[in-house]
């Protein structure tokens, strides 16, 4: 899988047969991955036990079976984890037995495994991210500096569309922007507005619009907008296919190489956390 002559990185993928762990799987082995140089040595699923994993991820098959156990971890370099909450326990107390460093996007973790998770990087590096992507990452990191720099005069709305069958509005993505900014600007949730109709009045300087449009295939899309006296900033992400996130968690997996244990999120990989 690497082509060279450099140590590969032995990765076990949790989550295999998701959406998410096959675009892992094809990251892995892309020609074009930062910090190269991975082989597939386990893929954990709870379904198609004994299918190769590559030809599950579309790319041929790796002489990797799916397993539904995680004894495979055991000769992996490094854990990469998009299964679902219900796993999360389990398998953070498992990488910790035997102090594997682990990249987890999986959402919707409880207090035992966020607890579990704690556990874990106590004994070896850990980067969890609820949104691997890179761009994503830079716009959090952005926006805050932005926010900060144009003060009080300018006014912060946020945007965000998705595909019509995105269930949940805003987006996690978009509440964690407004988060940002409202930090920024000194706005909690109760300042948030999510829609305008009617007599809604001038708008307060204490007011942060957070807003959802939905339709068609649009994978994701999110824009801040600073509008001043006579001008107007927009910072916007858009995500073109799920697999800005696999490219980010597989970065993120060569970087914790090496790193003290300890829980480190995307920011910390793209070296952002000490120029906020
Ligand atoms: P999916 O339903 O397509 O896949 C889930 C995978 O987990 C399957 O392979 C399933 O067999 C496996 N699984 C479920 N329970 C398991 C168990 N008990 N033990 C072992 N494996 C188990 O889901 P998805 O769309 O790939 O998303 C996976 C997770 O990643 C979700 O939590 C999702 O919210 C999250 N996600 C995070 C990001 C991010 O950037 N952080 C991006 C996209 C999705």
């Amino acid at each position: 899988m690497t082509g060279n002559a450099t140590p590969s990185i032995g990765v076990a993928v949790v989550g295999a047969t998701g959406r998410m762990g096959r675009e892992v799987i094809r990251a892995l082995v892309s020609p074009d991955q930062p910090g190269g140089g991975f082989r597939l040595v386990a893929a954990v699923a709870r379904s198609a036990q004994g299918v190769d994993a590559g030809t599950l991820a579309g790319i041929g098959p790796l002489g990797v079976a799916v397993r539904s156990d995680l004894a495979p971890l055991e000769g992996a370099d490094v854990v990469i984890d998009f299964s679902l909450p219900g796993a999360a326990s389990a398998l953070f107390s498992a990488a910790a037995e035997r102090a594997l460093p682990l990249v987890s996007g999986t959402t919707g973790l409880d207090a035992s495994a966020e607890q579990a998770l704690k556990a874990l990087a106590a004994k070896a590096p850990v980067c969890w991210a609820p949104n691997f992507s890179q761009g994503v990452t830079l716009l959090m990191h952005l926006a805050r500096q932005a926010t900060v720099g144009a003060g009080e005069g300018f006014d912060a709305e946020i945007v965000e569309m998705h595909h019509r069958h995105k269930r949940d509005a805003p987006s996690g993505t978009a509440v964690r922007l407004a988060e940002v900014v409202g930090e920024a600007k000194g706005i909690g949730r109760d300042g948030w507005v999510q829609g305008r109709s009617g007599e809604v009045g001038a708008r307060p300087q204490k007011e942060l619009g957070v807003m959802a449009l939905r339709g068609g295939t649009v994978v994701g899309e999110h824009t801040l907008i600073l509008a001043g006296e006579g001008e107007r900033i927009e910072l916007t992400h858009r995500g073109e296919d799920r697999a800005i996130f696999a490219r980010g968690a597989v970065r993120a997996a060569a970087w914790l190489r090496g790193q003290a244990p300890g829980l480190y999120g995307m920011e910390d990989v793209m070296g952002l956390r000490s120029q906020v």
